[in-house]
């Protein structure tokens, strides 16, 4: 279903192009300030449902490039060379901007959403990043609670050390914090208890075998007992269906996001969304 979409035929047929060994991507790299600039850099919401009210409560900020020649670029094919010739800090900046203007203009008309936003661990470790984006916060003046920070389980296993005293800064500042992408890593369930988390997100390839693999199920129905008993909130992402839902209540799962709650959308169809269906 996911490659069914326009945008996803255009990436396909986009990459089976890619006849020039990927020498475009590298040429990306020079046009990423205007694409900041201009609006072809954009960063999209996509919904977070509250299981058990069934309410809508928030929105994870997923960044998006519309090339003007090439279509929609999916950030799985920018994002780690913009990391690898250092330029994931500005890009980070921007999506974090980009969710500060959304929860300010939220907070203003009483809508109560969270926001969570992608950081790379790697990111973590820079003294600059972390004073450039907290001043960022401060000077927008939303609800700290109301912004969630999504940390990839396995890159924050690198360095672990730098890693969590970054995440003890952040979450005594008041910001929420998530470990994204949760049974991808190498970590065990009791690696758990050392990071200084408030939620875990499990990957949604666990997700998607829920309702068909045995392995699946209990490795999720594991997590979100640990979790539970951890005082963690768990998210699922990567539900395309009402069995999934189904399956992760009966689970007690606490959060879910994917394409049957609804796909990354444009901040404004993202508020119409949440003042019809509001948790709160
Ligand atoms: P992620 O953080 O794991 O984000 C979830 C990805 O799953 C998103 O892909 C989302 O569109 C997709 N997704 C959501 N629901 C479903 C579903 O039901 N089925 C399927 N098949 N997929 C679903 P997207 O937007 O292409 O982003 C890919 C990755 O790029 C993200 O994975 C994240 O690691 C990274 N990323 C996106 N935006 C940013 C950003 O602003 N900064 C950083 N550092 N990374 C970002
Ligand atoms: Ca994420
Ligand atoms: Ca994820
Ligand atoms: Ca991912």
């Amino acid at each position: 279903a996911t490659r069914a979409t326009e945008a996803g035929y255009r990436w396909e047929r986009y990459f089976e192009g890619d006849e020039d060994g990927g020498k475009w991507r590298i040429a990306l790299l020079g046009e990423l300030d205007e694409a900041l600039r201009s609006g072809a850099l954009w960063v999209a919401f996509q919904p977070q449902l509250d299981i058990v009210s069934g309410g809508i409560l928030g929105a994870e900020a997923l960044i998006r490039w519309n090339h003007p020649v090439r279509g929609p670029i999916p950030p799985d094919s920018f994002i780690p060379l913009v990391e690898k010739r250092g330029r994931i800090a500005d890009l980070s900046l921007f999506t974090v901007d980009r969710a500060l203007e959304a929860l300010r203009k939220w907070q203003g008309v009483g809508l109560d959403m969270s926001v969570a936003v992608n950081i790379s661990a790697t990111l973590l470790k820079k003294r600059d990043f972390l004073d450039a984006m907290w001043e960022k916060i401060e000077s927008s003046g939303v609800r700290l609670d109301a912004l969630t920070i999504e940390i990839t389980e396995s890159a924050a296993l690198e360095d672990p050390e730098a890693a969590i005293a970054a995440m003890n800064e952040l979450r005594e500042r008041g910001i929420r914090l998530s470990v994204d992408d949760y049974g991808t890593g190498q970590s065990t369930l009791t690696y758990l208890r050392k990071l200084p988390v408030h939620e875990i997100k499990i990957d949604k390839s666990f997700v998607q075998g829920l309702t068909e693999n045995a392995s699946d199920r209990i490795l999720i129905r594991s997590t979100i007992e640990l979790a539970h008993e951890l005082g963690l909130k768990v998210v699922a992402e990567g539900i395309e269906n009402l069995e999934c839902l189904e399956a992760l209540k009966e689970l007690d799962c606490d959060i879910a996001q994917g394409f049957f709650i609804g796909r990354p959308m444009e901040a404004t169809a993202f508020e119409m969304l949440a003042e019809n269906g509001g948790a709160n």
